[in-house]
């Protein structure tokens, strides 16, 4: 796995050492662990997925994780791209909405000993003001718009990235905070579940 990434251009060696030491089968799904190691996203409960290794390394390269950095991410999932963050970052503060999801994942990173990892269940959309701001966010599925609310509890020059866009299809977009101002830019295509919530797409829309 690791040789596809870095063919892919992931160059960041703190990255590669995170994506090296979590092992993603702990993550998956034991009828597809025989794949675990695939660079292919996976079912896990609820109708979600487990993102694909490389857009894991990509996104998580280009939140540029320094060592104190406090971050948010938004949808837990089955937890794996917590456990990397929280290789490379202080502390990860991961809201799920499914309570079956963020079960699974609470085991799968205690059974890790990922003791600065804290989950919560809710919508994210609204972030978690009480631990706000945070130096980055992470949003791991498909924002239908610009995510006010979680850019609000972004610091002053911290970094937010996430998927913006239709169902099938989204563009990944990077957001440096410079006071009120973001400042844009489009870093590529991926496809991610949708983010359903206030400010997310519409539980019936999906
Ligand atoms: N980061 C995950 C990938 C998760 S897939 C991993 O590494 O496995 C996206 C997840 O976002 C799904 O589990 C979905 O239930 C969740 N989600 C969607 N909208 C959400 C919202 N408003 N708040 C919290 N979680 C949400």
């Amino acid at each position: 796995m690791l040789t596809q990434l870095e063919r892919r251009g992931i160059r960041d060696t703190r990255v590669l050492e995170a994506m090296r030491k979590v092992k993603r089968h702990h993550f998956v799904d034991p009828a597809f662990r025989d794949r675990a190691y695939d660079d292919t996203p996976l079912p896990i409960d609820e109708g979600q997925t487990i993102s694909q290794p490389y857009v894991v390394a990509r996104m998580t390269s280009l939140l540029e994780l320094q060592p104190s950095d406090k971050v948010l991410e938004i949808g837990t999932g089955s937890g794996y791209q917590a456990a990397i963050i929280a290789e490379l970052a202080h502390k990860v503060f991961s809201i799920e909405r499914h309570m079956s999801l963020l079960q699974k994942a609470r085991k799968a990173l205690d059974e890790q000993a990922y003791t600065n990892v804290v989950l919560k269940q809710g919508d994210g959309t609204i972030g978690w003001a009480e631990f706000a701001p945070f130096d980055k966010i992470i949003i791991t599925a498909a924002a239908p718009k610009f995510p006010k609310t979680l850019f609000s509890q972004l610091k002053d020059q911290g970094l937010m990235i996430f998927p913006m866009g239709e169902m099938r299809m989204q563009e990944l977009v990077l957001i440096q905070r410079n006071g009120e101002e973001a400042i844009m830019k489009e870093v590529g295509q991926v496809s991610f579940v949708p983010l359903v919530g206030r400010e997310g797409w519409a539980n019936n829309t999906v």
